[in-house]
């Protein structure tokens, strides 16, 4: 007989607090009795693997049911997006992280085509993970109060405030958005101790963070933020999978996506156990045993535990402190599991670090205190938390150069004046574009806003009197006031970062997108086509000087130069059927010709490979799995 869960409709809804990982995700909330805990689903799991599915029929699949699938269709399952949140689509960072399918090359938003036709933005997809949390809490809780979110120290405003728009998506009140850092030195209670200098050393799937808090008074200050956004507990992973590769046959994605699978939990065995005896599948089916020891695995952690100490290093300096002014180090992510990175961090910082709770769970059950706190639910009321601004905000003047009205490192919420002045005569308005960043020039800084106040009366040059008023609320967002003082024209903005999204615009964002889809999808489809002609046309074309005499007779010749013509011919028009027809018809009329090649090349090959050669095939496999679930095209 299944028991019903019977909620009290006179309780007062429960505020939780979600962690938003790139990873992994979990939502968290303070019990009646003032415990913070995870909520679980019905597997007992708390972590929720932030990936999600778009399936054929239209349905969305979020955590493991989504990772289940990741392998078969890579380009419908979306991982790892945190990287995305608040970023435009010709963002550098963006060009950068290859392996995903953009729906479109430019703009103001980094866009997905997925299933079915659909084209979907990171705001959307973190809202589909954050929705199946709302959900989860809700089958324990009943009715949700607000929620307070995590996000990194570092995240800028425009990745704040996308975290933002993904809660409201998901049908979250956000009460808050908490850095992640603060939030596990709530869950340590180190707030109590009011004063004290703290590093959060958070060591997750794919990302590194380190972070210097300073408590004063019961405030949280972040001091300085560092880390590496490419360096992770995948890592550790991909170091295992490649001595278990070759054990597995032939390199193929199957074998290097089964190399990972095993190699993580071999990883993660090994952090209990000094041995681990794996069984591993061989590509023609038959069974290998293999055993790894912790030692063997402390080789790989060795280099990468370093790149973390640099980091960290670097974080101190930043904060102009040593390790002997540091009272307390708390580990957070999964891969502090790993005991070499305890010992390393030990010894970097001349302590053991506290890592008494849960370091997964750690920042959710911080974020829940906090979310505890603000609705008001708690006697705790007291205590004020407060972050620092993490990139300097100002404005471009003259010259194009940046003038800074709020440093980074400033306490928020904080508000700053500055009074400029007109450099013509006569000058009737004024443009005021606002930036964020640590460089000189406008044009090196992010920009956040651009506006113009008009309705000066015209006046000598130098004789207006601009005020601008910067205010950063607590959630780390900018509010621009601009008045001219002698006439007192005003106006003010509530800025949005360029990749700007209000509450209509997001609802905007989505109908567009429907709206669009089509023909983003065909453009994406053109776009594919050409790049794989264009690919097979230079292959040729290099083939063909270097190993031309492999060419059986005038008539091959002329097949595959025939081929080759209407293939370029094809990729100046825009007709992606065409194009892909003209690729297939020069692939089957050079099939021969690379086939003499390859078999000459086995023959090389066979005749004794040369130590470089491995070396390079190494490194591939390397390279193959930039991404979990995300190898297979
Ligand atoms: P994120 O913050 O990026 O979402 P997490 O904090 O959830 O990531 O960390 C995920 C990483 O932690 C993965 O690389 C996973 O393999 C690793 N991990 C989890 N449990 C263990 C364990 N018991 N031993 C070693 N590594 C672990
Ligand atoms: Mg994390």
């Amino acid at each position: 007989m299944a028991l019903l869960q019977i909620h009290d409709p006179e309780a007062k809804p429960k505020a939780i607090g979600i962690d938003l990982g790139t990873t992994n995700s979990l939502v968290a909330y303070v019990t009646a009795s003032g415990e913070p805990v995870a909520v679980r689903d019905c597997d007992n799991e708390a972590l929720v693997p932030s990936v999600v599915h778009y399936v054929k029929d239209g349905r969305v699949l979020v955590g493991r049911d989504a990772v289940a699938l990741a392998e078969r269709f890579p380009e419908d399952t979306i991982v790892s997006v945190k990287r995305f949140m608040g970023r435009g689509a010709d963002d550098p960072e963006t060009r950068r992280m290859g392996t995903y399918r953009f729906a479109s090359e430019a703009g103001p938003v980094v866009k997905f085509a997925v299933a079915p036709d659909r084209i979907v933005t990171p705001v959307e997809v973190s809202a589909q993970t954050l929705a199946f949390l709302r959900e989860t809490a809700e089958d324990e809780l009943g009715t949700i109060g607000g929620a307070v979110i995590t996000v990194p120290a570092y995240f800028d405003d425009a990745q704040r405030q996308a975290t933002k728009d993904a809660g409201k998506l998901a049908g979250l009140e956000v009460l808050r958005l908490l850095n992640e850092p603060t939030a596990a030195a709530l869950a340590y209670g180190l707030q109590e101790k009011k004063n004290g200098t703290f590093v959060v050393y958070d060591l997750g799937g794919g990302t590194f963070d380190v972070t210097i808090l300073v408590l004063d008074d019961g405030v949280f200050q972040v001091r300085s933020t560092g880390g590496d956004s490419q360096l992770g507990g995948d890592d550790i992973d991909r170091g295992l999978a490649e001595k278990i590769l070759p054990l597995l046959g032939a390199q193929t994605p199957h074998t290097v996506r089964r190399a990972l699978n095993a190699a993580k939990q071999i990883k993660h065995a090994l952090t209990d156990s000094e041995t681990v005896q794996a069984e591993l599948e061989r590509d023609d089916g038959t069974l290998v045993d293999h055993t790894v020891t912790r030692a063997e695995l402390d080789e790989i952690v060795a280099p990468l535990a370093k790149r973390t100490g640099n980091a960290a290093k670097r974080a101190l300096r930043d904060a102009e402190l040593t390790a002997a002014d540091i009272d307390g180090v708390i580990l957070v992510g999964g891969a502090t599991r790993v005991p070499a990175i305890r010992r390393y961090v030990a010894e970097l910082f001349g302590q053991e670090p506290l890592g008494s709770i849960d370091p997964d769970q750690v920042v959710a059950l911080g974020a829940a205190i906090q979310a505890d706190l603000l609705s008001g639910e708690s006697t705790n009321a007291d205590v004020l938390l407060l972050d620092v601004l993490p990139l300097s905000l100002g404005v471009e003047t003259m010259g194009g150069v940046v003038e800074r009205i709020l440093p980074r490192n400033t306490p928020i919420p904080a508000a700053q004046a500055q009074e400029f002045t007109t450099y013509a005569d006569k000058q009737t308005g004024f443009e005021l574009h606002v930036v964020q960043g640590e460089r000189e020039l406008a044009e090196d800084c992010r920009s956040l806003a651009r506006f113009t106040l008009k309705g000066i009366p015209p006046m000598p040059a130098g004789m207006a009197r601009l005020k601008v008023v910067f205010r950063v609320d607590a959630d780390g967002l900018l509010k621009v006031e601009a008045e001219e003082k002698t006439t007192g024209t005003r106006q003010e903005v509530e800025v949005r970062p360029s990749y700007g999204l209000t509450d209509e615009e997001v609802e905007r964002m989505l109908t567009d997108a429907y709206e669009h889809g089509e023909d983003d999808v065909k453009l994406r489809r053109l776009r594919e086509e050409q790049v794989e002609g264009k690919r097979i046309l230079s292959a040729l074309e290099q083939a063909l000087r270097v190993d031309g005499t492999l060419v059986e007779d005038d008539e091959e010749r002329a097949d595959i130069e025939g081929a080759m013509k209407r293939l370029r011919r094809a990729l100046d028009g825009e007709d992606h059927d065409e194009i892909r027809r003209r690729t297939e018809d020069l692939d089957h009329a050079s099939k021969a010709f690379a086939g003499r090649r390859m078999d000459r090349s086995m023959k090389k090959a066979l005749a004794g490979r040369a130590a470089s050669q491995l070396e390079s095939e190494t490194q591939d496999a390397r390279g193959i799995e930039p991404h979990l679930g995300s190898t297979e095209h």
